[in-house]
């Protein structure tokens, strides 16, 4: 049967880039960065989360955190962002939508991190022709508006550099102490530019905000935890 769903075509449109990164990616990263004596850089429990089977919602949070340590310089990124595509590609996904906020480190600024993601999917149809993959930058809330304008601005620049490659904005992370009605102006920026909305919509129970949501316009509902079946009846019609 699992045999059966690789060999399937299949579209991936809910693809965060540190989100998919497997654990052999994650090892091939942190070997990158720390080199290959485990014991070196103390054991602080990456390899105890990797080979866990099931973890706890704050094991899977240290692993993200792990993630955004393994992936903080040039070099890195471009590793992920290949390992990723590559992964999506052997399992069969012809169409991929892959999401990531552009994050500023001690080694790039976040124009850098993007471009370097860019990079490496511009050059995807000559290495892994099989897959087509698109981006959206991601705005994430709990970064406040000012950084989600920020992403929204260099969308907008890169999208002349790179044609055709992004083909949308995501709004992600976590929404606690943050009011969705502060980022509709960049939202709505964004889409004048052409830009689709992919949205997390209802990850937590805010019956106003889910109509909001609907009120912009969303293209994609990321994860629609909490939309009921009746805000989606009056809101989609
Ligand atoms: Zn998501």
């Amino acid at each position: 049967m699992v045999d059966f769903y690789q060999k399937l075509p299949k579209i991936e449109l809910h693809a965060h880039l540190n989100g998919s990164l497997s654990n052999r990616a994650l090892e091939e990263l942190r070997e990158l960065k720390y080199g290959t004596d485990r014991t070196k850089e103390g054991d602080d429990g990456f390899y105890k989360i990797l080979n866990g089977q099931l973890l706890s919602l704050e094991e899977c949070f240290q692993k993200f955190r792990y993630a955004h340590d393994l992936t903080d310089r040039r070099e890195s990124l471009e590793l992920a962002t290949k390992r990723v595509v590559e992964e999506f590609a052997r399992d069969n996904v012809v169409y991929l939508e892959l999401r990531t906020t552009p994050k500023s480190t001690a080694n790039m600024s976040k124009r850098e991190y993007l471009i370097t993601v860019l990079d490496v999917l511009r050059k995807v149809p000559e290495y892994q022709p099989s897959i087509l993959v698109k981006l959206l930058p991601s705005i994430d809330r709990s970064k406040g508006v000012l950084e989600g304008e920020e992403n929204v601005t260099l969308a907008i620049e890169l999208a002349a550099l790179y044609p055709g490659m992004i083909v949308g904005l995501d709004l992600s992370g976590n929404p606690f102490g943050t009011k969705f009605d502060d980022f509709v102006p960049s939202l709505r920026r964004a889409r004048d530019h052409g830009f689709r909305l992919a949205l997390h919509c209802g990850e937590f129970d805010d019956e106003q905000e889910v109509k909001e949501m609907f009120e912009l316009g969303v293209d994609r509902i990321g994860h629609g935890t909490f939309i009921t079946d009746i805000e989606f009846r009056s809101n989609a019609a």
